[in-house]
């Protein structure tokens, strides 16, 4: 749907909505679906007039058992599933030593109904909210629509969304991705580090396991000199390289025989390795400084970007959508408690543990110092031998202890 010139009027004729959410990606297509089915009148605004289709534009495909929950009490893990991979071990690996320990998440059966990773591409599920969105009468979804400003009021926010186009909203949630035109618009800061290396991603059709007897679905490969992420998708193994911070290097990486050479080195094959695409990444760590302007909600991308080390910035932007939308019906039910609290916690989410954890996931990986390199290996060698830590490490890993302790449960 196109917006006309003279706004977006909600269909009872009131001219506003309840929640308009800025981005449909993965944290504002779980956040729409949330608040529509609690019967809220939502209006979804995004740029591009279709869900991207491009194959090789494969960012996230890891979902984490706490987004699982989420996704399955919104009644869309099922068919998530249908499209996706069970994944229940990873292992660390060394580029010269093979492996250095080897985690089931079996043993984190007990905590959670989900004691697995899901791989599936993100824009997966974005699909599979699109199709519920489309049988629910309050839901608005506009295509085309970029928001381009926002105007914070004390009982409503206006956005301007293309050139003479207002859209009113008692609420917003804003997920429209790392460049966040509601977030600059609002003169938040994104305080941060760009890393220096580019992050190639490169999907192929040959299969690692038949290649590496024993290899995990996902597997952290360090190395002092080209460390890697090897990781099977439901139709692709997908290898992430870093590529050295140079400008030449980066505009080299995507030629096919640089790919090759990258493949060869994990395995050699008499044959040239079978890309189905690639693709280089910018990465970052940042970290809003603010996650909440009265009446509009920063969630996902928009408030907070990482490394992709760990498979954590889609599944915490679900979780901040989940926890934006129960903000929202609460403080519509008069509990302004959520809201109020919506900035501190999921903030310090991002902060405290997400950028952390997937900082030192990347120093791990490519750590040079052969004595430091032999003391983490044995580390992580002991931990996944002891059942006790086996477990807290899967628990914090999928981000499972987190999830609870955000949500007042016992981990
Ligand atoms: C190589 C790589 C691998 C990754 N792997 C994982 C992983 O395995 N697990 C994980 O959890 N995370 C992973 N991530 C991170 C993950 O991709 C992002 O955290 C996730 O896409 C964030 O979702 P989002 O909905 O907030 O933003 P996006 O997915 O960026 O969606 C934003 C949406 O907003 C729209 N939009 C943008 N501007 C506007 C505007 N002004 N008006 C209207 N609409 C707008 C865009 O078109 C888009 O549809 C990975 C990232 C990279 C780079």
């Amino acid at each position: 749907m196109n917006l006309g010139p003279n706004g977006l009027g909600a269909p009872d004729g009131s001219g506003g909505y309840d929640v308009a959410v800025a981005g449909f990606g993965p944290v504002g297509a779980t956040a729409a679906l949330t608040l529509a089915r609690a019967g809220l009148r939502v209006v979804v605004l995004e740029r591009e007039t279709r869900p991207s289709e491009d194959p090789s534009e494969s960012r996230a495909s890891t979902f984490h058992p706490p987004t699982l929950e989420i996704l399955d009490e919104l009644g869309v893990a099922g068919r998530l599933h249908e499209v996706g991979l069970v994944s229940d071990t990873f292992q660390y690996r060394d580029r010269s030593e093979g492996v250095v320990a080897h985690f089931d998440l079996a043993s984190i059966a007990g905590d959670t109904r989900f004691p697995y990773r899901l791989q599936s591409e993100q824009r997966n599920l974005v699909k599979i909210i699109e199709a519920e969105l489309q049988a629910l009468p309050n839901v608005t979804m506009a295509t085309g629509a970029e928001v381009t400003a926002v105007k914070p009021g004390d009982d409503e926010v206006t956005l301007s969304a293309g050139p003479g186009t207002t859209v009113r909203a008692r609420w917003v949630i804003a997920a429209d991705g790392a460049r966040s035109a509601i977030r600059q618009s609002l003169g938040i800061d994104f305080d941060g580090i760009t890393y220096p290396e580019h992050f190639l991603v490169v999907s192929t059709t040959e299969d690692f396991a038949s290649l590496i007897p024993g290899i995990a679905t996902v597997n952290y490969i360090s190395d002092p000199v080209e460390w890697l992420v090897l990781l099977k998708t439901p139709l692709h193994w997908r290898a992430l390289f870093p590529i050295p911070p140079s400008e030449e290097a980066a505009a080299t990486a995507l030629r096919p025989e640089e790919t090759q050479r990258r493949l060869q080195a994990i395995v050699p094959l008499p044959r040239p390795y079978e890309v189905a695409h690639s693709r280089i990444y910018r990465v970052h760590q940042r970290v809003a400084d603010r996650f909440r302007a009265g009446r509009v909600l920063l969630a996902g991308d928009a408030a907070h970007i990482n490394n992709p080390l760990g498979g954590m910035g889609m599944n915490s932007g679900i979780h901040d959508a989940a926890a934006a939308a129960e903000a929202i019906l609460a403080a519509e039910r008069g509990d302004a408690g959520p809201l109020e609290r919506y900035e501190e916690t999921r903030r310090a989410v991002a902060h405290d543990y997400v950028r952390v954890v997937t900082h030192r996931n990347w120093e791990i990986l490519k750590e040079e110092d052969a004595g430091e390199r032999a003391r983490q290996h044995e580390h992580m060698s002991a931990v996944a031998a002891d059942p006790a830590r086996a477990r807290d490490h899967l628990l914090r890993t999928s981000m499972l202890a987190e999830a609870r302790r955000v949500n007042g449960e016992a981990g």
